[in-house]
């Protein structure tokens, strides 16, 4: 695996690869890399000529600095996965080099609605950094193919209005939640759990697999009451939210009935022991 720190390294390589008809897939990560991040890495390799991932912990997409600076960090071992697995390349670059050299930002677009709800909401200014940081990668990177987890359903959403505002021509793939035998999907954060708390977050998932269950049995607004006494009514769990949302853009769902035509996601954020979690499913 080769590793680039230089935007204008990466940038040189990958573009003399396109002219050779490589396709490149990139997967763009934090670090601290699971079977969830591996298995992208996988698809792209089955998909793509060159495959890319990218470790950079963003800060501006932080709008809690406590939680950047513990934000696990390993490169090491990191770079011992990606090789495992076989990923081409690894782009590695400073906050510096990504914020100060001639990658100028360019004019974010308008987030809108995605902004303002769920992860929006919770997380003020999140996805402002998110887009500037994803369109500064894409422009080091020129990929054709984007690998990104469904666990963050928002952002792959977020992601794909960015592509289709500006029409930069890349593919946006949406890929599935990689999970724990207990279901727990699998995340960096969940290294800030205790044994104890990885069990107990188990049932976050059986929630929503409840959710999936129950649909067309109670009201849309039932079957939320119901799951979360059934679930996740325990002192150690803080639900932020717990909400049934239209899969295609997020929008709002009537509370009172199932409609047939409506192709439903249910979405949740809490914490437990301190450890910010999400994870959703699709109905
Ligand atoms: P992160 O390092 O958390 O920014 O994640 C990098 C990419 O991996 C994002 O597209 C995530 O959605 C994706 N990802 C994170 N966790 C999982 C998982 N459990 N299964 C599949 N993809 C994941």
């Amino acid at each position: 695996m080769i590793i680039f720190q230089k935007v204008s390294e990466i940038q040189n390589f990958v573009l003399q690869k396109k002219k050779q008809g490589y396709r490149i897939g990139f997967i763009p990560t934090m670090g601290a890399l699971h079977e969830g991040h591996l298995s992208l890495i996988s698809r792209s390799k089955a998909e793509n000529g060159l495959t890319v991932a990218s470790i950079f912990i963003n800060p501006t997409q932080f709008n809690d600095k406590k939680d950047f600076e513990k934000y696990p960090r390993m490169v090491e071992l990191d770079v011992q996965k990606l090789e495992s697995v076989e990923c081409d390349i690894l782009f590695l670059p400073s906050v510096e080099e990504m914020y100060e050299n001639k990658l100028l930002d360019s004019e974010l677009i308008d987030i809108g609605y995605l902004d303002s709800i769920l992860e929006g909401d919770k997380r003020p200014g999140h996805y402002k950094g998110v887009i500037t940081i994803v369109e500064k990668l894409f422009k080091a990177v020129h990929p054709d193919n984007v690998y990104m987890g469904l666990k963050d359903y928002q952002q792959v959403k977020v992601v794909e209005k960015l592509v289709r505002d500006k029409k930069i021509k890349i593919k946006i793939i949406g890929c599935d939640t990689y999970r724990e035998a207990n279901g727990l999907a699998m995340s960096s954060r969940n290294m800030r759990l205790t044994e104890q708390g990885r069990v107990l977050a188990g049932c976050i998932y059986s929630a929503l697999s409840y959710i999936k269950s129950q649909k067309n049995q109670y009201s849309p607004k039932e079957v939320l009451h119901k799951t979360i006494e059934k679930y996740l009514n325990i002192p150690e769990i803080t639900v932020e939210y717990l909400e049934l949302r239209n899969a295609y853009d997020l929008s709002e769902v009537p509370m009172n009935l199932w409609e047939e035509d409506i192709r439903y996601v249910a979405l949740f954020a809490g914490k437990l022991e301190d450890v910010r979690l999400i994870d959703n499913l699709e109905l």
